[in-house]
Parts: structure tokens; sequence; C-alpha cells
């Protein structure tokens, strides 16, 4: 597990990135184990779209077709689950935090930036951004005409090459494009690839792996 504990006004706000030894998060009712995240759950029907959800009190929210939570309510545990897609956990300083479920699909769709701007809306100015592992463009080919495409839509710098010498989309760079454009420049990577690290990931694209990964936020007022 990746953990990160940062200062707030008034409080705390904790992120957590699982990894293999915390077990699977695949299944939609999948709960608090390991002592991951105590309290109430938003758990998300991913759709690998821009809707973003606000959840208003803990467990709010739970089951929602949505690839984003935000929340100013201490005690909600906002949950992505993903594979190779990023998990992008944002907190500002003012007390709001967001989970965030990012492919590539996701990405053109804008969630990133929505997330953000709903964080903005529920009063977070001073925000940061905590990008999870995910697969790295070494490991991520992409077709390229596909590849094109996407740069069109999300900036050449979205175009990577991979460790054997093909196109290969760039999803953290594709992240911190969209984190830049959404005002955000305190951006912590963890720089862990899923697929090259098969001993403490999963990856559904480098070993067709059906788990997932869990990214969990929430504050704290203790
Ligand atoms: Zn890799």
């Amino acid at each position: 597990m990746l953990a990160l504990t940062l200062d707030l006004d008034g409080g705390r706000a904790e992120v957590r990135f699982s990894d293999r030894g915390d077990g699977d998060f695949a299944a939609a009712h999948a709960d608090s184990r390991g002592g991951l995240a105590a309290g109430p759950w938003t758990r998300l029907r991913q759709q690998h779209g821009s809707e973003v959800v606000v959840v208003a009190a803990p467990g709010d929210g739970d089951g929602a077709l949505a690839d984003a939570a935000v929340t100013a309510a201490p005690g909600a545990v906002l949950t992505v689950r993903t594979a190779d897609c990023a998990p992008v956990a944002l907190v500002a300083r003012e007390g709001v935090v967001a989970a965030v479920h990012a492919g590539w699909r996701g990405l053109v769709a804008g969630v990133v930036e929505g997330a953000a701007a709903t964080v903005r809306a529920l009063g977070g100015k001073e925000v940061s951004a905590y990008l999870g592992p995910c697969i790295h463009a070494e490991c991520y080919e992409f077709g390229s005409g596909s590849l094109a495409e996407l740069a069109d839509r999300l900036g050449s710098e979205v175009i990577g090459r991979t460790a054997w010498g093909t196109p290969a989309f760039d999803i953290p760079a594709a992240v911190r494009r969209a984190l830049r454009r959404s005002g955000i420049q305190t951006i912590i990577e963890a720089h862990h690839c899923t697929a090259c690290d098969a001993r403490r990931w999963y990856s559904h694209r480098a070993r067709g792996e059906p788990e997932r990964h869990l990214l969990a936020t929430w504050i704290s007022r203790s």
C-alpha cells in the first residue's frame, strides 16, 4: 500500500493506493478490509466517462454511475478501482478531496478536468494531485492511428514509446496535462508501472489479470 497523510485547514486528508498485498477490489461489493479505510465507502460503477458524483455525507453516491467522486464531508471514503488506468486523488487544503479513475477514454472525456472543477466548486483553492500506479508508456503499445487521434485531443506529449520501440500512449503525461489545464501545478507521482512489476501490481493489459487496485481518499477531522 502507498499511504499519504496531508495537512488541511482543520484536519487531514488520507490517500491510499492498494497493491497486491491488500488484496483484490474488483468486486462491486468489495468493502473495507485489511484496515485500508474505515467507514462507509462510496464505490462507483465506473464507465470510462466523465461523470462526477458529489458526496454530501459518508456513503452517499455508493453505486453511482461515475468515474470520479468529490467530497468536503469528513469521514466519507471515496474509492475508485483500477488496474492499468490511472487512479488520481485531488486534495484541496481548504478541505475537499476527490478520487478519479482515468484511462484514455476518461481522459478524452475530460474526467480529470471535471473532477477538478467540482473540487473548486466545493471551495477548493489550493489543490494538489496524487497519481498512483498505472501502466506507463514503456509498456502501453498503442496503434499509431488511434494515438494520432488521442494526440489531437490531448496534446502531442501523450505520444510515448514502448521499451521495444513502438508507439505508446503515455497516461501519466495525459494526466499531468489535464491537471495543469485545471490549474493544478503540484503533482506527486508514484512512478510505479503496473505492467512492469508483477510482484506488486495487477495488470490487465500485461497479464490479463481481472483483479483491481483501490484508491481510497477521505478527510479526517481528528
Ligand atoms: Zn512498465
